[in-house]
């Protein structure tokens, strides 16, 4: 098979840096360029090829954008499939597949943490992927299996992405607000904040047929006490950097999920509110 990676950031560097290993691969940026990925101490050059410029289709295309980018990638995605092609959306959110609708596409819940700060990206932990499973998934997941990326193929896939929301909603939420990192959670009043926001996520979960309870609540806040004190979250990352976030596809998508429900949630409807201005004027 042959293999395209768009998004030479956190996420996509790694995966284009493992698929290397077993697979032809091209990592596409805004830009011809070279990445230096940096995991375990080991720095490793990645080259990047010219989006704009590429002429050629790939069997498997990962996506790897920000959610913001993604509308601005589509009319070279179309030029780089052929009939087969399956396209792993590699991103954060919920609803942002529905952009997709003319592929043949999936979405990935990621695991691979890392920060890309200039031509440099650090891995930190994980590289893996949790998709739907089917045969196509099953078979890029076997071709891959000799390298350290993990794409998982899973039968209970919805369930794994509204998990992933919950973890976002929680931490990406007071990270980004507060533009202070994980060292917030020694705050007790945080905590308390966190665990009722993550409580009215599980609520519109629940509306949408998850089977999430209390529980997922205190297993989501024991997740965040393995995040290293001075780690940031992508949306953190961004307000820092003051662009645009994702916004619409976490916090924004349960809100509009919630309102569907016609849930109660104060707090999700303060962030949004909050977050709204963040966003005002900058996308
Ligand atoms: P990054 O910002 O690190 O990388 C995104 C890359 O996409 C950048 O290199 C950017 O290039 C490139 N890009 C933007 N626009 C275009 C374009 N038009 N054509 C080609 N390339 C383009 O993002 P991440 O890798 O951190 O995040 C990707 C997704 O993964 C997000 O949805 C995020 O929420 C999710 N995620 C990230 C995690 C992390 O730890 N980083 C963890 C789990 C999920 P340029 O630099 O030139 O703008």
């Amino acid at each position: 098979m042959t293999y395209a990676v768009i998004g030479p950031g956190a996420v996509g560097t790694v995966i284009a840096y493992e698929i290397s290993k077993v697979a032809e691969v091209t990592l596409f940026g805004r830009q011809e360029q070279q990445i230096i990925l940096s995991s375990n101490t080991i720095d490793h050059k990645v080259n990047v090829s010219s989006l704009v410029l590429n002429d050629q289709t790939f069997d498997v295309i990962f996506v790897a954008v920000k959610v913001t980018k993604l509308a601005a990638i589509i009319s070279s995605l179309k030029q780089m499939c052929h009939e087969e092609t399956t396209i792993i959306l590699c991103q954060n959110g919920m609803g942002q597949l529905d952009m997709l609708t003319d592929f043949n596409a999936v979405q990935a819940v990621v695991y691979i943490s890392g920060q890309k700060t200039d031509q440099h990206v650090k891995h930190f932990q994980d590289k893996t992927l949790i998709v739907p499973n089917d045969e196509t998934m099953q078979r890029i997941s076997s071709e891959l299996s000799v390298t350290e990326l993990q794409l998982i193929p899973s039968d209970d896939f919805a369930q794994k992405l509204w998990f992933k929301l919950l973890v976002n909603l929680g931490i990406n939420t007071v990270t980004s607000l507060t533009k202070n990192t994980v060292h917030i959670l020694e705050l007790p009043e945080m905590n308390k904040f966190i665990e009722q926001l993550i409580q009215e996520g599980i609520e519109i979960a629940r509306a949408e047929g998850q089977s999430f309870d209390e529980r997922t609540t205190r297993e989501i806040m024991n997740i965040y006490k393995t995040y290293p004190k001075d780690m940031g979250t992508s949306m953190y990352y961004d307000t820092v950097a003051g662009v645009p976030l994702e916004y619409h596809y976490i916090q924004g998508e349960l809100k509009r999920l919630a309102g569907l429900h016609n849930i109660h949630t104060p707090l999700l409807d303060i962030c949004c509110i909050l977050l709204e201005g963040y966003q005002y004027k900058r996308e």
